[in-house]
């Protein structure tokens, strides 16, 4: 079914006369206009686009411009007849078509532009899956260093019987709600005036056909329920509620629609004594009495294995001990935190009566006893200074 094209110069409104940066300025604003991006679902816009893509390839060519001047549609071997009558033929050169335009608006699209377009352009077939989420518990030892997990989920997977058709025999009629346009036209009136409001065909959610015979194992879906094992690399220093996304490992779309995608959350399991502090870890240390004035070394646990540490005489209740680096590594940038030990004089509730005859006769010493002035604003450091002499 050859239909007659549009002239090209007519397409993109310029003069045959027109010089190249005219037929990019052209081009820019109309493809701006409309671009998929910017008209969702719209089959009119994506084929405007399309044709405005021709033309632009073909005029923005001194070559191919000067063929077309002289030859027509047939000197630039684009007949009308290429496309045939399937609307979708011309499917597979949008992603031409995309990535050139991403090479022009790059700028002025940003980055994320040729993805969303990818996105959008295979949501002309079947429905995108939706996002899944996942909590995953990690030990502070994981977190410390990072950790390769294996996780095993349940999830919506292409239907392997049809290849994610949901087509028993890749027929298809015509969606009858929309006429296989994709889209359906609802016209209202309001005190403002009436207003055509243009959707997706909710019978073909705008694919504009529906499967003839349906897959009977995925009962025209193309997805089935299923599992899946993920492998996931969790970097060192992650906190809990940060997630990590993984592209395309979440439900798979309906009738071959792009997957969604599996975000795993991180949870943070309570840690049997160490607590965490940004990417340090704390540690609380119980030391006696005698040891806080005397000085003496204790043994404590790290993230990897033990050591001892050295607590230095006339220690207080709250001083902290740092082990550098024995902390947690930082997420974004190179080294680690350190381990921090809290110390705490520990006061017995109960002690036997020799212990009692002992504390009676210190009780009496001089330096134990705190005077008026290291009560009140002064820091419990100066205090200690004063009472032992420092
Ligand atoms: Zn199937
Ligand atoms: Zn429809």
């Amino acid at each position: 079914m050859a239909t007659s094209k549009r002239d090209y110069y007519e397409i993109l409104g310029v003069p045959r006369s027109a010089s190249v940066d005219d037929v990019k300025k052209a081009y820019r604003k109309l493809a701006m206009q409309y671009h998929p991006d910017r008209n969702p679902n719209s089959k009119a816009a994506e084929e405007k686009f399309k044709e405005i893509n021709e033309a632009y390839e073909v005029l923005s060519n001194e070559e191919k411009r000067a063929r077309y001047d002289r030859f027509g549609h047939a000197g630039v071997g684009t007949s009308a007849a290429s496309d045939g009558g399937n609307p979708f033929a011309g499917r597979g050169n949008m992603d031409d078509i995309f990535s050139a335009f991403s090479d022009i608006f790059g700028s002025q699209f940003g980055e994320g532009f040729g993805e969303t377009s990818g996105r959008r352009r295979s949501r002309q077939r079947g429905v995108p899956g939706s996002d899944l989420k996942i909590r995953l518990k990690l030990t502070l030892e994981e977190i410390a260093n990072g950790v390769d997990k294996t996780l095993k989920i349940k999830k919506q997977k292409t239907c392997e019987v049809c290849n994610g058709t949901g087509s028993k025999n890749s027929s298809y009629d015509t969606c009858p709600t929309c006429n296989g346009t994709g889209e359906v036209r609802q016209v209202s009136r309001t005190m403002f005036g009436q207003f055509v409001n243009i959707t997706t065909c909710p019978t073909c959610n705008g694919e504009g056909r529906i499967v003839k015979d349906k897959c009977t194992a995925c009962h025209g879906e193309g997805r089935v329920q299923g599992e899946a094992t993920i492998k996931v690399s969790i970097p060192a220093g992650v906190m809990e509620g940060n997630y990590i996304p993984l592209r395309g490992q979440g439900n798979a779309g309906l009738r071959g629609g792009p997957p969604g995608d599996l975000l795993v959350v991180i949870e943070e399991e309570e840690h049997p004594y160490f607590t965490r502090e940004e990417d340090n870890i704390v540690y609380h240390l119980n030391i006696n009495f005698a040891d806080a004035v005397l000085g003496a070394k204790a043994t404590v646990p790290t993230l990897e294995g033990s050591t001892t540490i050295e607590i230095p005489p006339g220690s207080t209740s709250g001083k902290e001990i740092r082990l550098p680096e024995k902390g947690i590594k930082h997420l974004n940038s190179y080294g680690r935190g350190d381990q921090i030990i809290r110390l705490n004089i520990y006061v017995p509730s109960q002690v036997s009566a020799a212990d009692k005859e002992l504390l009676k006769q210190l009780r009496q010493s001089p330096n134990l006893n705190p005077s008026a002035k290291h009560n009140g604003r002064t820091s419990p450091f100066e205090k200690v200074k004063d009472v032992f002499g420092f």
